[in-house]
């Protein structure tokens, strides 16, 4: 994975990116990889990532961040297809200050209204529900 001076190899999604970590995968290709946030704001709650070294929106090369959001794209319309939602919210923070705890670079797709959203980063959900969901929506990708 490609490298900047200020970012922390030890994140929890750069570990997830090694394989030091577990997750609910759903979809995977060279630049990018999907799973399910574990302390969703709502059903279905998913994450898209580069493998690139950024920790926001402005350390990412353009050409990166058009290929993760294709894969943003794909995710989203695997969650309507499967979950029978038609709203998703796309969210992303970038810094301490805006809320983000996990500093590499990510796209929250939730398939909910946005006033009915859990806490953010709030309280892990059910396991064996996550993996349904992620089995579910990984089929039609
Ligand atoms: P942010 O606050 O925007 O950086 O969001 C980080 C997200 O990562 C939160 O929604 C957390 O619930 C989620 N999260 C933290 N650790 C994990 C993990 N090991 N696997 C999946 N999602 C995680």
């Amino acid at each position: 994975m490609s490298q900047n001076n200020s970012y922390d190899n030890n994140n929890v999604f750069a570990k997830i990116l090694r394989g030091e970590l577990p997750c609910f995968k759903i979809y995977e290709d060279d630049y990018s990889l999907a799973f399910m946030d574990i302390m969703p704001q709502a059903k279905g709650h998913a994450l898209v990532i580069p493998k690139f070294a950024a920790e926001t929106l402005l350390e990412i090369p353009a050409d990166m961040l058009a290929h993760t959001m294709t894969t943003v794209q794909k995710v989203m319309s695997a969650q309507k297809t499967t979950l029978g939602v038609e709203g998703v919210v796309l969210m992303q923070l970038n810094g301490k200050d805006a809320g983000q705890t996990v500093p590499h670079l990510h796209f929250h797709l939730i398939p909910e209204h946005l006033a009915n959203l859990k806490g953010h980063s709030a309280e892990k959900g059910d396991m064996e529900q996550i993996k349904a969901l992620a089995e579910q929506i990984s089929q039609v990708l």
